[in-house]
């Protein structure tokens, strides 16, 4: 069995509980803007776990709900007040910090949000996950997303580490399990989002503490 030297992750639903963040900023958004009974849930529908662009979402709302609101002013605060606080995901501090402990080497995987470019950095900052990681991939600035290949070899590549030396930790099943395996990586998948659908995860997580039970890592718990 080929010993374990790194571990790449996704952002959203991953490291960053974006599901607790939205919730957060749904109730300030709520209030901000006199919203109707309903319109929080809804926008959790719609939002598709944040795959579905909200320059869609917003419009749909405000038809649904028979709202005056302006769709660009909801937008803005989706915008502007999203990442004001965001969630870390449980355990994430803990298993980095010892993965960090134990010489593996970590990265982050991420595709950026059409519309909204700076995403992706502005939440890793706040969340303070910079200085726990080898390398940020981020497919705003490299120009191609998950689950094209070329991202995740270019990953292991900045590590100097082998796809077999790697495993890829995520929730999304195409572009965290799929994709990477494609390109010879074991992909541990975390639950938080969309179900699996005929995709084959090596591992599955009941949270990130199983990260460092994952097969060929040795971590002290
Ligand atoms: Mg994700």
């Amino acid at each position: 069995m080929t010993p374990v030297r790194a571990v790449l992750f996704d952002l959203d639903g991953t490291l960053h509980d974006r599901n607790a963040t939205v919730q957060g900023w749904l109730s300030g958004h709520m209030e901000r803007f006199g919203l109707p009974a309903g319109y929080a849930e809804r926008f959790t529908e719609l939002d598709d776990y944040g795959y579905r662009p909200k320059r869609e979402v917003f419009p749909i709302l405000i038809g649904e709900f028979g709202l005056l609101h302006d769709s660009d002013s909801l937008l803005d605060d989706y915008q502007s007040q999203l990442l004001a606080a965001p969630h870390l995901m449980a355990h994430a501090l803990d298993v980095l910090t010892r993965l960090n402990a134990n010489s593996i080497q970590t990265g982050i995987v991420t595709n950026g949000l059409t519309g909204w470019t700076g995403a992706q950095a502005l939440c890793i900052e706040r969340l303070g996950l910079t200085p726990l990681f080898d390398t940020v991939l981020n497919s705003v600035n490299i120009g191609f997303s998950k689950p094209d290949p070329r991202i995740y070899t270019l990953a292991l590549e900045r590590l100097g580490v082998s796809a077999a030396e790697t495993w890829f930790v995520g929730d999304s099943p195409k572009n965290d399990v799929w994709g990477p395996q494609q390109v010879g990586m074991r992909a541990a998948f975390l639950p938080t989002g969309h179900a699996l659908s005929g995709e084959t995860p090596d591992a599955v997580l009941n949270d990130l503490r199983d990260v460092l039970q994952l097969e060929g890592l040795a971590v002290p718990a």
